[in-house]
């Protein structure tokens, strides 16, 4: 995968990363040079240095050229006499030496004429030097040029002439003559190269002296005035002075004869005579100063040899220890320098070095006539940018990759919903992903903002106190081995990556990286801190909602619930879902409270103002409490449960009433006797039986008001807490009871029978509530019975084990439609039979108190002016317990 590519080059410093890219070239450039691949290319690259130059101007070339062609014929149908002329001419404008590049190998017409010229040449001492084409040559076991065997002027003109030497031209592997022949043995005459031959019988030293004119040690050949470094093969590099007929003078043959030529243009020099540019005729070859694609003759080229003899400047190759180390050095410098640079820069650089090996080579070539290898050092540059530009655009393919993973993890993280411990990890992943670092944390905000450890791996860097530095910082930092990268919201730390220093961290970019996640992740972050926060408040908001004792309507703006809770929703008996949302008029269709009730409600919400009300679901009563908030324009409504507080309001107003009403006349007749007692006194006649009768009456009225007031006390007690019960038997509740009533009844000269069953089971109880209870019910039926009435008490147990005490009267009785609320507070039946009959009212309400606290049943059945029966069912406990 490209990610471990990217790793390999990030775990190097630019430098060690240059090295290495330089020494995969030096080898490659090495081997290559080593196998000598590209000759070639290396060849052409030294055609650069050869530049025209001034000549020692004491070479000229009489050329055989279209011109004389044109006036002579063609030169294979001449007479030698020309030649002869020729000669006779050269050594008339006194010539130092004639060399000639035309083979005479066969006889011709003029012979005669031409072996006498070259016989005068001979006296007048100026040597005439002939060529010597060799043929189907070979490479001795010392390793030199040989030749087997040979074309030469025959025998009669090689006799007349002094000097003779091969002209043979050798190209190099591209076709173009750079190297000379020296050729075979030293000292040997016949095995001479043409130019040497001129060279030396320019100097007079005739070809039995050669044996001690040139010498020979391993590569190099001494010559007098120069030495000659030869290669394995007898080569020796020659220079060239310029382009194709443009370093040497070059004239006409026919011109010459006719003796067309400035006087002392041959004086001294060294003529030679050959093909110059002359059709049809093949002896021209391509030269490194050839630019343009022409072609220099085979005179010409042996004209700069000798040029290069004459004025001691043979060319030397660059040695390859020095090519060597060249290549070494180049690779090694370069890949280093380019480790440094961006891609654009490598490419400036590596052209100005190019250009700069380019000078120098040729200010070596200048100077030194040293022929420096460009290839190789080219190929370096070549290499080590090619290798430095893939290794840049392979970090920049894992930088971009770095970035993708980055985005990515991004887009990964925003998925991942919004806490924090979800995003954590991803955050971690990607962290260390970017760094590779083996060890790290990621730390994030608290809800107070504090930072603190989310997630770690590897290990822990031990960095609360880092932490607290960074929190002062609020940037990049590193201490010791350890970076800490904030991630800033609103110039505030929310989170930070903890990593220890990796090769990527810190030569890859890693930080970089780092630090642009942080700044785009720090909205993801902010967002999750922000959300938390939320769901905190929305949390404690649903808790309060959920746990309120009143029910709660949240209306918005518009009047639509935008909350309810679980009590109101129970109380208006309607869905929580199809509340939330709707429209508060729809709510209240749907809970089916009274139209008038929205009617009012709606006109207190229009107001705008506060308020409260108070409305009726079934048997309970409720009040709304109505806010409308100041800042959003939201109504915070409550609804209580106050129909406790209501019955009590109720009773109270009742109690009031009572005591202003039933008090009032008991209250009366106490001070109107009292009155009449304290009239009696004052006037001093006191008689006892009046007083007492008086006496009787207050006690009376005085006991009417005390029931009344205990019978208010016990109602208000029996509803307003708890009552402690425990196993008793109701029998002893009755006997509590029937001695009191047994006398009432008789006062009132009523029968009064009492049936109970034997062995009756205990019921679960409170004893003195339950004597109130029995003892109010058997009072009324006492109460409400004419004189000589019968009282029938009875008690039983029923098949489904409850205890049931029936007491039936032969009493008023009571209308049908006065039974239904004969259990409620304060009720009294008025007939015209009871008027006479004070009460209260509530001690009906009393006895069915008491007996739903006990889990029981309390009835009644009644005619008018027949009687009633009042029936008690309690629960009996399990016998023996
Ligand atoms: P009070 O007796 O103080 O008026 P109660 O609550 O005890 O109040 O009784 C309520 C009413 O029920 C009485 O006013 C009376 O008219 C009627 N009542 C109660 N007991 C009887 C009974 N045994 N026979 C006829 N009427 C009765």
């Amino acid at each position: 995968m490209n990610d471990e590519r990217a790793s390999f080059w990030g775990y190097f410093q630019p430098a060690w990363r240059g090295l290495l890219i330089g020494l995969a070239t030096l080898v490659v450039v090495l081997v290559l040079w080593q196998l000598n691949y590209f000759v070639q290319a290396r060849l052409a690259l030294t055609n650069q240095y050869f530049v025209s130059r001034p000549t020692s101007e004491k070479v000229v070339i009489v050329a055989i050229d279209e011109k004389t062609i044109a006036e002579l014929g063609l030169q294979t149908t001449w007479s030698r006499a020309i030649y002869a002329d020729l000669v006779q001419q050269l050594l008339g404008a006194g010539v130092r030496v004639i060399g000639f590049d035309i083979l005479f190998d066969q006889p011709r017409e003029g012979d005669d004429a031409f072996i006498g010229a070259l016989q005068t040449a001979r006296e007048a001492r100026v040597p005439i030097v002939l060529p010597i084409s060799g043929q189907n040559w070979f490479t001795s076991y010392e390793g030199t040029l040989e030749f087997k065997s040979q074309l030469h002027a025959y025998d009669e003109i090689q006799r007349a002439a002094s000097h003779v030497g091969y002209i043979n031209a050798f190209p190099d592997p591209d076709g173009v003559i750079r190297r000379a022949m020296l050729m075979g043995q030293v000292g040997d005459e016949s095995q001479i190269s043409f130019s040497v031959a001129t060279y030396l019988a320019s100097l007079r030293i005739s070809p039995n002296l050669y044996g001690q004119v040139i010498t020979r040690e391993g590569q190099q050949v001494a010559l007098p005035n120069i030495t000659l470094q030869v290669d394995e093969q007898g080569f020796w590099q020659q220079n060239y002075y310029g382009a194709p007929t443009q370093s040497f003078p070059i004239l006409s043959l026919v011109d010459v004869l006719n003796g067309d030529f400035e006087a002392g243009q041959f004086q001294d020099k060294m003529v030679l005579v050959g093909l110059v540019e002359a059709t049809g005729l093949v002896d021209s070859y391509t030269v490194p100063t050839s630019r343009s694609g022409e072609l220099m003759s085979g005179v010409e080229i042996q004209a700069h040899t000798i040029e290069t003899l004459l004025s001691a400047q043979p060319l030397t190759q660059q040695s390859r220890l020095s090519q060597a180390l060249t290549i070494v050095l180049l690779a090694l410098g370069c890949g280093v320098l380019l480790a440094y640079l961006r891609w654009y820069w490598m490419i400036a650089a590596i052209v100005g070095i190019g250009y700069g090996l380019i000078v120098a080579s040729s200010l070596i070539f200048d100077v030194g006539l040293v022929v420096v290898n460009l290839l190789h050092p080219f190929m370096v540059l070549v290499l080590v940018l090619f290798f430095s530009i893939g290794a840049e655009i392979t970090r920049e393919v894992a930088r971009r990759q770095a970035t993708e993973t980055l985005l990515q993890s991004i887009v990964n993280i925003s998925r991942q919903g919004l806490t924090i411990e979800r995003i954590a990890p991803l955050i971690a992943e990607t962290v260390r992903k970017l760094t590779r670092s083996p060890i790290g944390e990621i730390w994030v905000a608290d809800e107070t903002r504090q930072l603190y450890r989310a997630e770690a791996w590897g290990g822990f860097l031990h960095t609360p106190q880092l932490i607290d530095k960074l929190m002062e910082k609020r940037r990049t930092y590193q201490e010791g081995e350890v970076w800490l990268i904030p991630v800033m919201w609103q110039s505030q730390p929310i989170a930070a990556f903890v990593v220890q220093q990796t090769p990527t961290l810190r030569f890859n970019g890693g930080i970089q990286r780092l630090e642009q996640f942080a700044l785009r992740l720090a909205p993801t972050i902010d967002s999750a801190l922000l959300y938390i926060q939320t769901q905190n408040q929305a949390h404690q908001l649903r808790g309060i909602l959920a746990e309120s004792p009143s029910g709660i309507f949240v209306l918005d703006s518009d009047l639509n619930v935008a909350r309810a809770n679980e009590a109101i929703v129970e109380w208006l008996q309607i869905e929580l879902h199809e509340s939330v949302g709707k429209p508060i008029q729809d709510v209240f269709v749907a809970s089916k409270l009274e139209n008038s009730i929205w009617q009012q409600f709606h006109e207190h919400l229009q107001a705008g103002e506060p308020f409260r009300q108070e409305i009726k679901i079934g048997e309970r009563t409720y009040q709304w409490d109505a806010v409308q908030l100041t800042q959003s324009s939201y109504w915070v409504i409550t609804l209580s449960d106050v129909s406790d507080l209501a019955e009590l309001n109720h009773l109270k107003t009742r109690m009031i009433r009572m005591a202003s009403h039933d008090l009032k006349n008991p209250l009366g007749r106490v001070l109107g006797y009292t009155d009449l007692l304290l009239d009696m006194v004052t006037e001093g006649e006191l008689p006892a039986e009046e007083a007492t009768r008086y006496l009787e009456r207050i006690v009376k009225s005085a006991d009417e008001m005390n029931n009344i007031i205990t019978e208010i006390l016990s109602l208000e007690q029996l509803r307003s807490g708890k009552i402690p019960r425990e196993p008793l038997s109701m029998l002893n509740v009755l006997q509590n009871i029937l001695d009191r009533y047994a006398t009432d009844a008789k006062e009132k000269r009523q029968s009064f029978f009492v049936d109970v069953a034997e062995q009756l089971p205990m019921v679960n109880g409170n004893f003195n509530q339950l004597v109130q209870a029995v003892s109010n019910v058997v009072g009324n039926a006492i109460k409400y019975t004419p004189e000589e009435g019968r009282i029938h008490i009875r008690m039983f147990i029923t098949e489904a084990q409850s205890i049931r005490l029936e007491v039936t009267d032969t009493g008023y009785g009571m209308p049908k439609e006065a039974l239904a609320k004969l259990f409620t507070d304060f009720y009294r039946v008025r007939t015209q039979a009871t008027a006479h009959i004070s009460g209260t009212g509530l001690g009906l309400s009393l006895v069915k108190s008491v007996v739903v606290a006990h889990e029981g049943k309390i009835w009644v059945e009644s005619e008018e002016g027949v009687g009633s029966t009042f029936t008690i069912e309690l629960p009996a406990l399990p016998s023996g317990s």
